[in-house]
């Protein structure tokens, strides 16, 4: 079944959907704390199954040494991690998002105070291939 997930950030200013979807998960990595002010949430999905819907032109990216940040530039929201062949999509902004967890990436590097719940599989950094 082809799923259809819509995403939109704080200011509406930018509309995006997402089809397929292909996990959700959590990435604890220092440079996600910095970017989002937590871990990231986010799903799992084949770049060519993400398009913007509105307000492309507000966004903003920013080239970080691994994997490129996309943000609304208008309000700041976290849009999408570019992982090249894979976005890795921020879940909080798609409402009728309804996956378990099912990964922690990156646990050596969690904040100290965030206590992980649930038992999703937690892997010190990425999961062996
Ligand atoms: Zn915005
Ligand atoms: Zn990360």
């Amino acid at each position: 079944m082809t799923e259809t997930l819509k995403g939109a950030c704080l200011c509406g200013g930018v509309e995006y959907e997402v089809r397929d979807p292909e996990a959700l998960g959590y990435c604890h990595c220092t440079r996600c704390q910095r970017w989002t002010g937590s871990s990231l949430a986010g799903v799992v999905v084949a770049k060519e199954n993400f398009k913007f819907t509105k307000g492309e032109d507000l966004v903003k990216r920013y080239e970080s040494e691994f994997a490129p940040r996309n943000f609304c530039s208008n309000c700041g929201s976290s849009l999408y991690d570019d992982l090249g062949e894979k976005y890795f999509v921020a879940a909080g902004l798609m409402r009728d998002l309804d996956l378990d967890p099912s990964f922690h990436l990156q646990v050596a590097y969690k904040a100290s105070w965030h206590e992980i719940g649930g038992d999703a599989p937690q892997f010190a950094e990425n999961p062996p291939a």
